[in-house]
Order: C-alpha cells, then sequence, then structure tokens
C-alpha cells in the first residue's frame, strides 16, 4: 500500500490506459499498471513501467504513419 504524495490517501492498484502527448500527437499506452489515488485521481508508476512506456513511445515515434481524409458522400 503506498500513500499518496499529493493528498497523502491511500493508493490502490489500477491498470489504465496512459495518454501522452509527444510531438503534437496524442499517444494511448492501453493495460499500464499504476497506482492511483481515489481521492485526487493522481497516478503513479514503477521505474520498470515508467522505462516501458518510454521505450513503447520512441518506438512508436520511429514508426511512419499515415493519415488520410474521409469523405462522406452522402
Ligand atoms: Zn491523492
Amino acid at each position: 500500500m503506498n500513500r499518496c504524495s499529493v493528498c497523502h490517501g491511500e493508493t490502490t492498484s489500477k491498470t489504465i490506459t496512459y495518454t501522452q502527448w509527444y510531438e503534437g500527437k496524442l499517444i494511448a499506452v492501453q493495460n499500464v499498471p499504476a497506482e492511483v489515488c481515489p481521492t485526487c485521481g493522481e497516478e503513479y508508476f514503477s521505474p520498470e513501467v515508467t522505462d516501458k512506456i518510454q521505450k513503447v513511445i520512441e518506438l512508436h515515434n520511429s514508426i511512419a504513419t499515415l493519415e488520410v481524409p474521409v469523405y462522406q458522400l452522402a
């Protein structure tokens, strides 16, 4: 059991979707284990998880994405 450093409430283990803006794009990483404070919503990650997230984001950045406009004919 960990304590929230913002409000000192007890945090609970959860699996969340982590989102971060990176070079103008919003990147979402699903199934991220985190300690979440139910009182103020602050999220805490272990150093291993933080490291993994960083690697995912770096990997994402090396993947070329192609955006196409979508038209509705109706
Ligand atoms: Zn808190």
